[in-house]
Formats: C-alpha cells, structure tokens, sequence
C-alpha cells in the first residue's frame, strides 16, 4: 500500500476562503473589521516566521493584525500590565503571545493573564477545562486543523485506536481528549504516549489513527506502524541539508518514506498540518469578534 496524502495546503485554502467570505459578510452587516493582536516578545526567529505566516494569512482573508514587539528583557508585571490593556480594549478581538518566551517568564502566568474570551489559541485553562467537557470553547488551532482534516477526508474515528504520541499542552494533549470525547467527532479509545512511555512501538503498532507531535525527526519508522493506518505528523524539524539554500530541510516526526508504504492516509511534512493551525487561528479570531463562542 502506498499512502493517500491529505493535503493541507488545499484544506487551509478552502478554510481561509471560508474565513474570508465570513468575514466579508459580518462588515457588509455593519461590523468593523476583526483585529488581532499578535505579541512577540526577544528575537527568536522562528518565531517571527510564524508570526510573519500568521499576519500574511490575517491581510488574506481581511482581519486586521499587528504585531507588538516587546524586548526579551521585559519583566511579568509589565508584560502582564500590557497584556490587561489588551484585555480591555473594544478593539482587540484575539490576543495571541507567541511562544516560547524568554526563560524568565511563566508561559502558564502569561496565558493565563490573557482574557479567555480574546484567547484566540485556545490554550487558557478557561479553553482547555470547557474543551475537555465538551463546552464551547475556543480550541487549540492546530488540534483544530488536524480535526478540519480528517473531517474533510471523512476518515472515521468512532470506535478507532487513536494514538497520541506527545504530550504537550498545545498539541498532544488537547488532541487526544477531542479524539476521546464522546462528541460528533471523536469516540475513539485513546493512548497517549510520551517521552516516559516504555516500548512505544508496542502502542504505535496497533493504532488505526496515529498521531506523531514529539518533536523527534525520524521516531517512527515503517515497523513501527501496521497496516493501513492514518497518519498525521505534527512534527516540524529542520534537519541540515547541503542541497538546500537555506542549509536545512523540515521533515517532521515520521520517517516518510517507510510509513507511506503502510498507512492508507498520511500528512507530509511541510504542507500537512502546519498551513491548518494558521487556518484556524484566522476561524477563532473571527469567532472572537463575532463573540460567538461567549456571548456578552
Ligand atoms: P513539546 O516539546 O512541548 O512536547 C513534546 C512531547 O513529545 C512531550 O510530551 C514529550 O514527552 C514527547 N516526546 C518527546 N520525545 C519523545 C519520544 N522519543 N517518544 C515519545 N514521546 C516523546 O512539543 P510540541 O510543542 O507539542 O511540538 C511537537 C512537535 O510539533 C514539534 O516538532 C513542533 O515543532 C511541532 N508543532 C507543529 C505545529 C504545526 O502547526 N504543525 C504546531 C505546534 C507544534
């Protein structure tokens, strides 16, 4: 067997057209534009290549955004102090603090001073507590895009093996509860593996829906996979390569080739999971500004 590949560049097009109209219908309503304030704090530049992705994508479908650069010297109060005339200003539908953040700063105290109504990437405790029970919430976006994708492909999870390797507060986790509740989507008995996890190929083996965000290139190889099974690989890792300019390559966390030959459906890396997490933050701060999610 060779692998169907779901595309998520197509996917994240046909999302951010939908955005897009969505969004032209609420202004012809009479409505301002949505906004969205990204902040980026230190010079991390990875994290100004997701940023630049998620600004190009905002002017695409018509949010407006900026991006507030703040020094990787600033201390909590202050960076809190900012984020709180964030909180209250009418204009500011979605705030999102790119991460990771300087060392000196709590990623948890940081979220968490976030208004929950303007957390457009759905990691408040606010967000994760109604997600886990099944509220309406705003959801992590790229749990949200791996979900838009196997929606799109109508790949069943109901009554599935789904595995999770990973545990992450933004990815792993959040994944494998959607995949576990009892909702439309979801019904599948759960394995969530990471880093402490004895003999994962023990777990990864017997998956129908296997899904890979550790970080790690190459940890899961073709033995490791049986038969048919639906591969997303959330992973994205640059890994040194002469023969590109940039002296990288991105690969993500499955070794592609050999798992291709044994999944029915498989994400590639790049163009699988990436481009769905910028499609969904533009459908969450869209929700924002319509206050959809938490009516006033
Ligand atoms: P993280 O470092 O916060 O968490 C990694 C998780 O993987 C942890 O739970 C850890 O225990 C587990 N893990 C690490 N090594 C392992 C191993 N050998 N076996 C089993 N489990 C192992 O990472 P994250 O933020 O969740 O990101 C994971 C990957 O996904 C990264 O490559 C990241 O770049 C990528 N990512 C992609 C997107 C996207 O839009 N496609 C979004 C977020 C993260």
């Amino acid at each position: 067997m060779s692998a169907k590949i779901i595309d998520g560049k197509k996917v994240s097009a046909l999302t951010r057209d939908e955005v897009r109209q969505d969004v032209e219908d609420w202004m012809e309503a009479g409505n301002r534009a949505p906004f969205l304030q990204v902040v980026l704090i230190g010079n991390d530049p990875a994290s100004d290549v997701y940023v630049g992705a998620k600004t190009r994508a905002c002017k695409e479908v018509g949010i407006e955004t900026d991006t507030m650069r703040l020094p990787d010297t600033i201390s909590a109060k202050e960076l809190k102090n900012t984020i709180n005339k964030l909180n209250n200003d009418d204009s500011v539908d979605g705030i999102l603090v790119q991460l990771p953040l300087p060392t000196h700063l709590s990623s948890h105290d940081v979220i968490e001073s976030i208004d929950y109504r303007k957390d457009v990437d759905g990691f408040h405790p606010m967000n994760v507590g109604r997600l886990t029970v099944g509220q309406p919430s705003f959801q992590s976006c790229t749990p949200a895009g791996i979900f838009e994708l196997l929606k799109h492909y109508s790949i069943p999870t109901k009554g599935k093996h789904a595995v999770v390797v990973g545990a992450s507060n933004i990815v792993g986790r959040p994944v494998s509860i959607l995949l576990s509740r009892e909702e439309s989507i979801g019904k599948a008995t759960t394995t969530i593996c990471h880093k402490y996890t004895k003999d994962l190929t023990q777990h990864t083996i017997s998956a129908d829906i296997l899904v890979v965000a550790a970080g790690q290139p190459s940890l899961i190889r073709g033995e490791m996979v049986k038969e048919g099974v639906v591969v997303i690989d959330v992973g994205i890792n640059r890994v040194a390569d002469e023969n590109k300019d940039k002296g990288y390559s991105l690969v993500g966390d499955c070794h592609f080739e050999s798992v291709k030959e044994k999944a029915s459906w498989i994400t590639p890396v790049p163009g699988g999971v990436g481009p769905m997490t910028v499609a969904m933050l533009m459908k969450n701060t869209l929700l924002a500004a319509k206050k959809s999610i938490y009516p006033e």
